[in-house]
């Protein structure tokens, strides 16, 4: 039903996997990709990569937009209770990438996590908003080679780990400013890209 219903709604498209994929995860059209930045073909292919998704994510999702900020939902020890109160546990040097066309994550949200993270570690992190992307299309779109993936290789590839912090930072969730605080953590275990 949920299937007839998304194919009603996003009428601007009659793949409906397609359909309902960006039926799913927004308001709007285009809110997985860009229409105009597919070619048929990977239009065409993306109707064999989805499957069923748990509603305890969309549940999660409908937690973090209230709190602000990513919050876990089930009982892990190994991680604290409030994700911004404390510096990552971690020194891996974060490369963000947003598309500013982004309406299944707004680009304002990676924005501010960049803020966050530059805030424990000045200038160790990078982020990139790219004009005319939305979401999955940063991968899989006509110009991804072009625009993205170098992008991607230059962070893979910006030489030696930094060492292992002495003096972190402490974010104060909502004065916007970082607080010092002693504290040793081991040296970054890999780079990572994230979307
Ligand atoms: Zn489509």
């Amino acid at each position: 039903m949920l299937a007839g219903w998304a194919r009603l709604v996003r009428r601007e498209c009659r793949n409906p996997v397609c359909a309902l994929a960006n039926y799913t995860y927004g308001v709007g059209p285009d809110v997985l990709w860009r229409h105009e930045n597919l070619d048929d073909e990977t239009h065409g292919w993306v109707e064999r990569q989805f499957g069923w998704v748990p509603l305890s994510f969309f549940r999660q999702m409908a937690q973090c937009v209230r709190a602000g900020h990513l919050v876990c939902v089930d009982d892990a020890p190994e991680l604290p209770d409030d994700l911004i109160a404390q510096p990552p546990r971690t020194r891996a040097r974060w490369t963000l990438m947003a598309g500013s066309r982004n309406t299944c994550f707004l680009p304002i949200g990676q924005r501010r996590t960049f803020a966050w993270l530059d805030a424990q570690d000045p200038g160790l992190h990078r982020h990139h908003e790219l004009p005319g992307y939305s979401h999955l299309d940063l991968f899989f779109g006509r110009e991804a080679a072009r625009d993205v993936f170098p992008l991607i290789l230059a962070a893979l590839e910006r030489g030696e780990r930094p060492p292992a912090r002495r003096r972190g930072r402490r974010f104060e969730p909502g004065t916007g400013r970082a607080a010092t605080a002693e504290e040793e953590l081991p040296a970054a275990p890999a780079d990572t890209v994230a979307t």
